[in-house]
């Protein structure tokens, strides 16, 4: 038998919370798949949606054209557009869409000779102050691209700092200096038909701030079901299930303590239950003593320092549990959310790390 850490991909999860984006935010819907689809697998989530997604976003030429060479056929954005001038050659011939952010970009971009123009998302700085044009330059970059035989069309698009902080002014202001600005632009008549293609939301966004709304969005986190305001109820499914099995049930006297570190010792007698993952599968390392994690269905914390391979979890009152019992570690009823905090990060960076594991896809029709 192999080793039991598999991490369960449910591909029909995944396709009902594009679902659910698409039609919480109205318009069009952009499926963020970056960093092969935050973890989960590009090719096998773009796959399972690339009959109705309007559009894939990844971060570089290299995650789309794997997503091209699979056969899929719908609109790709590059969000950071190229990196390089010998990119754009590759990006026309793929017909993939381009963030423009910086200055650079747009002379590149007028001075290639390309087979056909592209089309460009155009980024405002409106305060996250990563990447984009600041609104004082944004209505010349715009000017410059109007128009250009290298350029098909403008989306104009900015992206918040703040969407997940509900109680924040940050992402009200990000829209005003957003809105000040396009109306700046001298293209009143085209806004005012809704014409202009706009695109402000990311997941926080679509499910926090309706001011947000425009004709495209760009859910990622949420696809995967989690969701970045760590609301109570959710129509979110959780796509990833990692699980793994117990392989080892210690009886622990009290005041002994186990792992590296002995970081945790037993302040009775204690069952402990080993489980084979390990921060090389991704598991993080900082959730060490008290994540959540659930043992043939009923909910236990961690106890002692993860290892590479292995981590324990208490089992003092879950006496029914023997070698092979199952372990969520997170996916249905232990929320991917609960880990991260426990871990002092986000789940977003938990699915990323997702590696050796088994990956097994299923998708329900
Ligand atoms: C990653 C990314 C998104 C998706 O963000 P989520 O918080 O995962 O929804 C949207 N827009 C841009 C520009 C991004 O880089």
């Amino acid at each position: 038998m192999s080793r039991p850490a598999i991490a369960h991909i449910r591909l029909d999860a995944f396709r009902h919370n594009y679902r659910v984006a698409k039609q919480m935010h109205g318009g069009k819907s952009l499926a963020v798949i970056k960093a092969n689809a935050y973890g989960h697998g590009a090719v096998q989530c773009a796959q399972a949606i690339a009959n109705e997604a309007d559009g894939f976003a990844v971060a570089c030429l290299e995650e789309a054209l794997q997503l091209r060479e699979a056969g899929i056929k719908t609109p790709i954005l590059l969000l950071e557009g190229f990196f390089e001038a010998a990119e754009l050659p590759e990006t026309v011939a793929n017909d993939l869409w381009i963030v423009v952010h910086a200055e650079w970009q747009i002379a590149f971009l007028l001075a290639a000779k390309l087979a056909k123009p592209v089309q460009v998302w155009l980024k405002m700085d409106s305060g996250m102050h990563r990447v984009g044009f600041s609104p004082v330059d944004y209505a010349q970059a715009f000017m410059r691209l109007a128009g250009h035989i290298n350029v098909e069309k403008i989306v104009l698009m900015s992206h918040f700092a703040n969407a997940d902080n509900l109680s924040s002014e940050h992402t009200l202001q990000q829209i005003s200096v957003f809105q000040k600005t396009i109306i700046g632009l001298g293209i009143l008549d085209i806004l005012e038909t809704g014409a202009a293609e706009i695109s402000l939301a990311n997941s926080a966004a679509i499910l926090g701030w309706p001011q947000a709304k425009a004709s495209w969005s760009r859910p990622g986190i949420m696809l995967y079901g989690a969701d970045p305001l760590m609301a109570a109820t959710s129509k979110l499914r959780a796509v990833m299930q990692l699980t793994s099995k117990i392989i080892s049930i210690r009886h622990v006297k009290k005041g002994e303590s186990i792992g590296y570190g002995s970081i945790f010792t037993a302040a009775r007698d204690t069952v402990v239950g080993v489980v084979a993952c390990g921060y090389a599968d991704g598991y993080p390392r900082s959730a060490s003593n008290g994540a959540p994690a659930a043992v043939d269905g009923v909910m236990t914390r961690l106890i002692g320092r993860i290892s590479m391979d292995m981590l324990f979890v208490e089992l003092t009152d879950i006496p029914q549990t023997k070698i092979g019992s199952h372990v969520e570690l997170w996916g249905d009823q232990v929320a991917a959310n609960d880990v991260a905090r426990a871990a002092g990060t986000i789940a977003y960076e938990l699915f990323c790390n997702v590696k050796r594991v088994q990956f097994k896809y299923s998708d329900y029709k």
